[in-house]
């Protein structure tokens, strides 16, 4: 089939990892691809600013990459030579408890399991033969739904994958087992006793035993940079402070990506958009948002458990109840007293990041969906509460509630980081029930951000597989 002439064959409407792998992946196929961005600088969730202090650098949204060193896609390309280098921390995660003690998430499911005392054997029983697993299914679990080329595997994945969280707590009976495995569910965004919240502990586990949990020198914004490089480098064109409020804007193409939300598809596309598709993508769902702070330290946080300044990332929560208490009132439009906290410090392991002897620190909490509370306060509070002595070396701190993260990127409606939420009913059918989830009701255009399969984090898949779908519909 041959295509008539136009300026592009294809104009991706947004610069998130998701728009730049699916950007690559076209321009790959000997396509011509333009890449349009609202902001000043490309990246989406992969920016990294100085928000607080000179000198001090910071990821304004997403820190910890065990998914974007997972991805089946990035792995594939040759982002090391355009400049992106992962340090791993010595400890992927810590998680501190009031008792001075700390449950860690070690590349070894072994030294993993034996600091977790009488629940060593049963962490063992769950997460070796996913750790194995992993390299196989991380191209089954990061697609959209299909008969997997793993059906053995993505069973043995998919079965505790299917269940709660607090449901799979109760085979463990130590305080270390059931925290630790209760940070990692609470990146679910919802209430641990909701299915499927699993999927997300176990994801994250099984992909830091295999990959680790780095972050790139220099900050995320590191990962755009070496993704747009290489997309240049194949021939492809990006164009930041180029806002499309509507399609009509668009230079003549045959196939138009969106690395836009629902909302902001109805919005540009809306007069395009079949009213079937229409009103499915007006019932999409949006999870809780996120209260995000980052400091500019003047030491290390001086956590009591030593193993945490070993980590990249440190859950601060204490007990299983206690995450699950607080991650289901945020989920009620409450504001817990003390939240669930998702910490990275960065600088401890790139000093790129801050100047000699200075420190940063990346922090969020779940908040309700829209809140305008500042959380600034609690967090800091149970920071402090396993790390006495940190308020003292905050230099100058910078934060975002959900209206303002919501006006840093259209695509955090509420607050809500994972492009909407990632339950049963929105797993697969994300932003709506279709045979390609990807594919809008018009032809030619096509979402591919987080708000399509596989969902939220830097992995690129949305991109990679929404791209596939035009090539096959589109460029065959
Ligand atoms: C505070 C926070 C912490 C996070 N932490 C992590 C983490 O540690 N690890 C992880 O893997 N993930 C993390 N995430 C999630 C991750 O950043 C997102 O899931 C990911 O960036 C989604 O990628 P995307 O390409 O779908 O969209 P986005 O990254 O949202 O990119 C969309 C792009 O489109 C642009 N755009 C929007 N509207 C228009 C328009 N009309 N015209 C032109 N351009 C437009 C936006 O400016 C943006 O650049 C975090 C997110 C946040 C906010």
């Amino acid at each position: 089939m041959s295509l008539d002439k136009r300026d592009y064959d294809a104009v991706v409407v947004g610069s998130g990892p998701n728009g730049l792998a699916a950007a690559i992946r076209l321009q790959q196929a000997g396509l011509s691809v333009l890449v349009l961005e609202a902001r000043d600088t490309i990246g989406g969730g992969l920016r990294s600013e100085e928000l607080t202090l000179p000198g001090f650098v910071h990821d304004v949204c997403s820190a910890i990459h065990p998914l974007a060193v997972a991805s089946p896609f990035f792995r594939t390309l040759p982002l090391s030579d355009y400049g992106l280098e992962y340090i791993h921390p010595p400890l992927e995660a810590a998680h501190p408890f009031d008792d001075g003690t700390a449950a860690v998430l070690e590349r070894s499911p072994e030294t993993t399991a034996g600091r977790l005392g009488a629940d060593a054997e049963s962490y063992l029983g769950l997460m070796r033969p996913l750790a194995n697993d992993w390299p196989a299914i991380a191209g089954d679990i990061l697609a959209p739904f299909h008969f997997p080329e793993h059906p053995l595997k993505m069973a043995r994945f998919g079965l505790p994958a299917l269940s709660s969280a607090t449901l799979l707590a109760r085979r463990f009976n130590t305080q270390q087992a059931r925290g630790l495995w209760a940070g990692m569910a609470a990146h679910s965004m919802q209430p641990l006793s909701h299915p499927l919240t699993s999927a997300f502990g176990l994801v994250l586990m099984a992909a830091g035993h295999r990959d680790g949990w780095p972050i790139p020198r220099g900050g995320s914004g590191q990962i755009a940079d070496a993704l747009a490089a290489y997309f240049v480098s194949l021939g492809g064109r990006i164009e930041t402070n180029f806002y499309v409020g509507s399609l009509d804007r668009l230079p003549s193409c045959h196939a138009v990506l969106l690395d836009l939300g629902p909302r902001q598809v109805l919005e540009i596309a809306g007069q395009r958009l079949s009213s079937l598709y229409t009103w499915q993508l007006k019932r999409y769902r949006y999870g809780m948002g996120v209260f995000k702070i980052d400091w500019a330290l003047d030491g290390p946080i001086p956590f009591m458990a030593a193993d945490c300044g070993l980590a990249g990332t440190v859950h601060l929560g204490n007990t299983l109840e206690e995450i699950a208490q607080a991650e289901q009132a945020a989920w009620n439009g409450r504001h817990p007293e003390r939240p669930f906290v998702l910490l990275a410090q960065q600088s401890l392991f790139d000093p790129t990041r801050a100047p000699a002897g200075k420190h940063t620190a990346w922090a969020y909490c779940h908040v309700p969906a829209g809140s305008r509370i500042d959380r600034t306060q609690a967090i800091e509070e149970q920071v402090e509460r396993f790390a006495p002595g940190f308020r003292e070396r905050i230099l100058a701190r910078h934060t975002l509630d959900t209206e303002a993260m919501e006006a840093y990127n259209p695509n955090y409606v509420g607050g809500d980081i994972n492009g909407g939420l990632i339950d049963w009913r929105q797993l697969f059918t994300r932003p709506a029930l279709r045979s390609s989830p990807y594919r809008t009701s018009a032809k030619g255009i096509y979402i591919c951000s987080s708000s399509t399969p596989p969902g939220g984090g830097v992995h690129g898949m949305c991109g990679y597989h929404a791209a596939g779908r035009a090539l096959k519909d589109i460029f065959r």
